[in-house]
């Protein structure tokens, strides 16, 4: 659906509150012309997206004037030369700060690196408690980027399903409103799994007809037990989302016909004393299925969703839930903390104060206690989805701790001082130990002893972020000097595990690294739980094996340097079996040269006589009785003696040629031995050459000149055996 301005009007006008059109003309104006001529990948105009965006502001939640504005203006800072200061000048202050919000959230990566997401996620809740306005905007506006998926190429879909789906989907769940979160999820799964989500489609869509008609008799049957009561209750029914229906088959791994609520029945009151008596009457009506009753009336969820569950069986042999709430309940279970804009006359958008925002302080207090980013973005992941507990002090108050919290959870939920006071717990009555785990109903006692203080392994046992934030900062507080010690003792032990030698030095870059002023500020972190210690390892591993290879490479440059003197002493060039002094004699059937592969023979009393390895007295010798007098020998580098080689040389007949050789022979000053030149059959001549050179290279270059000599045919070692 392509979204107009004149669609947004017409909202605007059939509401019952009062907006600024005018302002909302302009920033419409301001926008068109902004993204004048730029298609969105749908091909619509992109002036659509802002809109739409607005649109579904103003449809779901009746959000303020400068909310519509800021909406309608979201993408101009970011994609167009308008600038913040020009919005702020021509709509205010709110609008431009609200803009600015939703701009820098964009911007933020968040399938990054797991330190990195932690950091952005924290940047997007500060910005959220602010201004709470920032953060449902954004939703919108995902949530219209997702509706309108389709048209982006494969790879983007999924990225952006995978964001909503981590991201978008739980703050709005956080948020409550469970109205977004659900098409958010619905429309992700799409994407992520498109092949559950077309069968659970496919499910749904077999018995469509009969759904509804099973739907619609149910709420029939409830209407008219409950007619006595005035004004008449709303009852809704439904078939429950797509996504929830896939965490149940595919999570939790029931059969389609297992699940029991695909159906939920909706009964919407006035008041709680007529909720539970509706509850009576639906359990007098249908047959109800053991533990499927919840009371979030009196045991709201942290998101505030506040509604009595029950699951029934009727006539028909199928389950169906049932939720029963006030018209109060209702708004904030649909639209959560936006139900103040929808219900209320509007509300400043800052969470100071508010007792439903707590947890977004919450969860940016305990960033500022925590030194480790890791635990950040633990906390935001149990914070964001959490399945609850709810507890019972002996009092009957009720403490709602995430699933798998035990007695020290609850404990430093009750009060930081009875959390460093325990001693131990009863629960219902028994004494239990520290990492029981505490289940909906039960009923602690906090045992507490003056004299007492946490247990290092505390922080082990612990489930909930603030129970650890809490004992952490405690042994920060109370023993310095021991934690530094226990820190010191701790790290030493690992680093000796792990082969590792830290100087100084490392450990001062390590304590930097980790945020910390001095080596003993990381040991007293360490010491008392609030650094990691396999990251400091990490770390020190990482600089240990970079400082390895520098010393590595300099020990190969000594090296190289002892074995260039050494080389320089040396009498000859001949290494076997490691040693290089052994008196050398090259054998004459083959001169050897350095470079040519060789073997030394371990003469009686005249030292090693060196030959080719592929000299025909070697191949003769290793088969002899003498075989093991042959061995393999190498060439010491920087030789300085110098060899004897023959070159054959084979030309045509001219004047001057062995004038030729000779001068390009002295010209390379290589002395000459021996030369002998004489005719061959087929009227070429050919040249002998005895030469001394210091090596293999030098002999090749030698040939390659002379065969570059007009009328040489060709040139090379002789003597080749
Ligand atoms: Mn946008």
């Amino acid at each position: 659906m392509l979204y107009t301005i004149d669609m947004l009007l017409d909202k605007i006008k059939s509401s019952e509150k009062t907006y600024d059109v005018e302002k909302i003309s302009k920033a419409y104006q301001l926008a068109d012309k902004a993204h004048e001529g730029v298609l969105r990948s749908s091909g619509d105009p992109y002036i659509s997206h802002p809109v739409a965006v607005a649109y579904i502001l103003l449809e779901k939640f009746w959000m303020d004037t400068d909310t519509i504005c800021a909406a309608l203006l979201h993408d101009v800072v970011e994609d167009t030369d308008i600038t913040l200061e020009e919005i702020q000048k021509r709509f205010g202050e709110d609008v431009a700060r609200l803009v600015d919000g939703v701009t820098k959230i964009g911007l933020v990566p968040l399938n990054t690196r797991e330190e990195q997401q932690a950091e952005n996620i924290r940047k997007i809740l500060i910005a959220m408690s602010k201004d709470i306005r920032v953060i449902i905007i954004k939703l919108a506006d995902r949530l219209h980027n997702m509706r309108t998926l389709e048209a982006r190429p494969p790879e983007k879909q999924r990225k952006t399903s995978l964001e909503t789906m981590n991201f978008y989907a739980p703050i709005a769940h956080r948020l409550g409103i469970s109205d977004i979160k659900e098409e958010m999820e619905d429309i992700a799964l799409r994407y992520l799994d498109p092949y559950g989500f077309n069968e659970i489609q496919r499910q749904l869509s077999l018995n469509e007809v009969q759904r509804d008609n099973f739907i619609e008799s149910i709420k029939e049957r409830i209407r008219e037990r409950i007619s006595d009561i005035q004004p008449p209750p709303i009852i809704e029914g439904r078939v429950k989302s797509t996504y929830s229906i896939y965490k149940k088959v595919y999570v939790k791994g029931k059969n389609f016909s297992e699940i029991y609520d695909i159906y939920a029945v909706r009964v919407i009151l006035q008041t709680v004393v007529e909720c539970y008596n509706v509850l009576g009457i639906i359990h007098d009506m249908f047959r109800p299925i053991p533990y499927r009753f919840k009371d979030y009336i009196a045991m709201p969820k942290p998101n505030r969703y506040q509604s009595l569950h029950t699951t029934v069986i009727g006539r028909e042999g199928v389950p169906f839930e049932v939720q029963i709430r006030t018209q109060e309940m209702h708004n904030t279970a649909q639209y959560g903390v936006a139900a103040h804009w929808k219900y209320k006359a509007g509300i400043q958008g800052s969470v100071a104060g508010e007792k439903r925002f707590d947890w977004i302080r919450h969860i940016l207090e305990q960033q500022q206690e925590a030194d480790d980013v890791e635990q950040i973005s633990e906390a935001i992941k149990v914070d964001l989805a959490p399945d609850d507990v709810y507890i019972f002090t002996p009092k009957g108050d009720v403490i709602s701790l995430p699933a798998g919290s035990n007695v020290i959870d609850f404990a430093y939920a009750i009060h930081t001082e009875v959390g460093h006071k325990m001693t131990g717990a009863k629960v219902g009555g028994r004494m239990v130990s520290f990492d029981y785990k505490l289940s909906t109903g039960d009923i602690v006692e906090i045992i507490t002893g003056s004299n007492a203080g946490p247990n290092r392994n505390w922080l082990e046992i612990a489930k909930t972020n603030e129970a650890k934030a809490k004992i952490r900062s405690w042994f920060k507080r109370e023993c310095r000097e021991e934690n530094i010690e226990n820190g010191k003792v701790q790290l030493e032990r690992e680093m000796k595990r792990n082969g590792i030698i830290a100087d100084d030095e490392m450990l001062k870059n390590a304590a930097q690294r980790h945020r910390f002023d001095t080596v003993d500020d990381l040991y007293a972190a360490i010491g008392y739980g609030g650094v990691q210690i396999s990251k400091v390892i990490t770390r020190l591993k990482e600089d240990q094996t970079r400082q390895n290879k520098l010393n590595a490479a300099a020990a190969v440059d000594v090296q190289k340097l002892v074995q260039d003197a050494s080389a320089r002493e040396r009498k000859n060039g001949v290494i076997i079996d490691g040693i290089d002094n052994y008196p050398i004699k090259y054998a004459q059937c083959c001169n050897p040269l350095p470079g040519d592969e060789i073997m030394g023979f371990i003469t009686r009393g005249y030292g090693i006589s060196v030959h080719k390895a592929d000299c025909r007295n070697v191949k003769e010798g290793l088969k002899s009785e003498n075989r093991e007098r042959w061995r393999p020998a190498i060439w010491a580098s920087n030789s300085t003696s110098s060899f004897r080689a023959t070159i054959d040389i084979i030309a045509e007949d001219r004047t001057a040629l062995i004038a030729d050789i000779t001068a390009t022979i002295a010209n390379n000053r290589i002395p000459i031995y021996e030369i002998n030149a004489h005719y061959l059959k087929n009227g070429n001549g050919n040249v002998v050459v005895t030469v001394e050179v210091s090596g293999i290279e030098q002999l090749k270059n030698l040939i390659l000149r002379l065969q570059k000599i007009q009328g040489v045919i060709s040139a090379e070692r002789a003597g080749k055996q």
